[in-house]
């Protein structure tokens, strides 16, 4: 079974942008304030597409782009005065960042409440006391395509590979609350294959095309994958999507193909399996949005 990201990402969408009609009933408006350092264009491209689906759902968005030599005190200038904002539920601080900015004193600065990556030690806390609080986004889509597909989580043994505060450790988490029994993976695990092949749930977080093989996985298994990678070799696109004429159209066109972490050809062994792309990735801006709308509720006790 393929687990469709895009449909899912949509009906996600479609209920907030309910919820959001019904608070603009009530004179409310969620709002979504994102920064944007520098011209980083895979960032640029990121920041824009939230930014118009904020505005699909009726979100208000506002986007500051300070040039990337912006010092790590006037971006915390920039972010008191978006804490201070009444109209901003959501602050989104666009990584990566310029090499002068502390990155890390920057989330921090994020009021918790309005930390709508799920990014602020507050919650990270929080995630981890399985005590509300707002879960980083691609690690919630995750738990949502799962959830939504009525794939069981409870009991089964999850491997998450990579260990990230963004997706790996997180999603570990997520894992665990869900009652998941998890084993978390990375680069100094011994025998990597000897743990993915115990999954019921294979998660590969790792950034490294096609790095799960066939030979990983354990027949019937569920696979997601996170991984977004660049394949520029037409040899490879050969290699790993054999026959595959709309892959190879795709990348006759643009120059290259995307790729995750599991090499395609292992999908055919799971029973079900996020595809890349359109799978786990469709759903981090949808995550995004819920998280908004989480935000706003709760910051205007709606909650
Ligand atoms: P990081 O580079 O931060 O983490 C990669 C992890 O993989 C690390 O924990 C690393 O281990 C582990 N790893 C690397 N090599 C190996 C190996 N040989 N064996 C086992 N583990 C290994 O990446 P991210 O977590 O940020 O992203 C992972 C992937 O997900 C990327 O392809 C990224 O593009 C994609 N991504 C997709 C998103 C989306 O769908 N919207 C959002 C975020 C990321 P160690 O810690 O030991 O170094």
């Amino acid at each position: 079974m393929v687990l469709d990201g895009v449909a899912i990402a949509a009906e996600i969408k479609a209920e907030v942008k309910k919820e959001v009609e019904a608070l603009a009933a009530k004179g409310i408006k969620p709002g979504l304030a994102v920064i944007l350092v520098g011209e980083d264009p895979a960032s640029q491209i990121y920041v824009r597409s939230k930014v118009k689906t904020c505005g699909e759902l009726g979100i208000a968005s506002t986007m500051i782009t300070p040039d990337a030599s912006i010092s790590t005190e006037e971006l915390l200038k920039i972010v008191d005065g978006l804490n201070a904002d009444d109209e901003v539920d959501g602050i989104l601080i666009q990584l990566p960042l310029p090499k002068q900015v502390d990155t890390k004193r920057l989330l921090e600065a994020v009021r918790p409440e309005k930390d709508v990556d799920g990014f602020h030690p507050i919650n990270v806390g929080r995630l981890q006391t399985g005590k509300g609080g707002l879960a980083p986004c691609t690690p919630a889509g995750i738990i949502e395509i799962l959830k939504r597909t009525k794939l069981p989580i409870a009991g089964q043994h999850a491997v998450v590979v990579g260990r990230s505060d963004i997706v790996g450790k997180p999603a570990a988490m997520m894992l665990l609350n869900e009652s998941a029994t998890v084993t978390v993976c990375h680069s100094k695990t011994k025998d990597l294959a000897a743990e993915t092949l115990r999954a019921d749930i294979l998660v590969a977080a790792i950034g490294r095309p096609g790095f799960i093989t066939e030979e990983m996985v354990k027949p019937g298994a569920v696979l997601i994958d996170v991984g977004i990678n660049r394949m520029e070799d037409a040899a490879d696109v050969e290699l790993y999507f054999p026959g595959n004429t709309a892959r190879a159209e795709g990348f006759a066109k643009r120059g290259y193909t995307v790729i995750g972490d599991i090499d395609p050809r292992a999908f055919a062994k799971a029973s079900a399996y996020t595809p890349v792309p359109g799978g786990v990735g469709a759903l981090t801006i949808a995550m995004l949005m819920q998280n908004t709308l989480t935000a706003a509720r709760a910051r205007r006790a709606l909650a």
